[in-house]
């Protein structure tokens, strides 16, 4: 079985419960394992849009990484997502960020997610969840840190 960590966020229509739903949604075909809080978090890359709502989970699957890729699109597309401003606004945006301890890098697919290190939204709910990543959480400016608002809501 293998073992992968996804990063789950939302920023428009009701984005606690798009969050939710897709943790809902990936445990119908995927055994969801742990799942962090919610974040209340700053927009990151292009910044004139809604705070989002971040959360990780930790999933057991049967899928490959290219399979599990394709649920993943097939259910941004089911919950609406329209590409449209790269970093921009979504109803739901759902990364691979590791996928056993396996390194992938295609023009569509880079696992371990090239920057999951970077960002305090995805460390933040990760490393609650994983204390090895706890560390490069720890290494991040006190700025970045400051952006993000954990609220510890009630996953479903
Ligand atoms: P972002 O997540 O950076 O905001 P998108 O969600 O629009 O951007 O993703 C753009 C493309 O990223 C997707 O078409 C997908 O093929 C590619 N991609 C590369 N690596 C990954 C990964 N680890 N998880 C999810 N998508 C990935
Ligand atoms: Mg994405």
């Amino acid at each position: 079985m293998n073992q992968s960590y996804i990063a789950l966020g939302s920023n428009i229509d009701e984005p606690i419960k798009n969050v939710q739903r897709a943790i809902s949604e990936l445990g119908k075909t995927n055994k969801v394992i742990a799942s962090s809080s919610f974040y209340l978090t700053k927009p990151w890359g292009y910044l004139d849009q809604p705070d989002f709502i971040n959360a990780v989970i930790l999933i057991e699957t049967i899928f490959s990484p290219y399979a599990l890729l394709g649920q993943l699109q097939a259910l941004e597309k089911h919950m609406g997502r329209e590409r449209t401003i790269h970093w921009g606004p979504r109803s739901i945006d759902l990364d691979i960020l590791t996928f056993n301890d396996e390194t992938i890098v295609e023009p569509d697919l880079v696992i371990p997610h090239p920057h999951m290190l970077e960002r305090a939204f995805v460390l933040a709910p990760l490393s609650e969840i994983n204390s090895d990543y706890l560390e490069a959480y720890l290494k991040l400016s006190n700025e970045s840190r400051n952006e993000i608002q954990r609220l510890g809501l009630e996953r479903l």
